[in-house]
């Protein structure tokens, strides 16, 4: 059973908007995935990445690791966060693309590494 988040009513199956509130569901509900994929690489393994989402710290990938994130449609900041430099994504999400996978390895730099985007793939 799902209810609005908006005012709480209870929502019929499928319904696009609620009947209490006028409340858009697909909008206000987090159901896009926002994947963000840490390819392996043996060169600059050790470096960490902070992954930020609209500004907030959602986690820190290691080598080969990969974490979810829903947020709610529309446009969104993912940020791959190195010590030398930050790399700045916009992602949109609507009734079609829901879903995104973001891939990345490190590319070294002077002194540590940066996050280097290999692809961007809504599925
Ligand atoms: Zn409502």
């Amino acid at each position: 059973m799902k209810f609005c988040g908006n005012c709480g009513k209870e929502l019929m199956e499928g319904a696009l908007f609620c009947t209490g509130c006028g409340n858009r569901i697909g909008a206000s509900e987090k159901n896009c995935l926002i994947k963000v994929v840490r390819l392996k690489k043996v060169f600059g393994c050790a470096i960490p990445f902070d992954v930020l989402i609209d500004g907030v710290l959602v986690g820190s990938l290691s080598n080969g690791k990969s974490l979810d994130y829903y947020v709610t449609q529309g446009s969104h900041v993912v940020t791959l966060r190195a010590i030398e430099k930050d790399n700045n994504l916009n992602i949109m999400f609507n009734e079609t693309n829901k879903n995104v996978q973001i891939e990345f390895c490190v590319k070294l730099g002077v002194l540590t590494g940066t996050p280097d985007i290999k692809n961007v793939t809504y599925f």
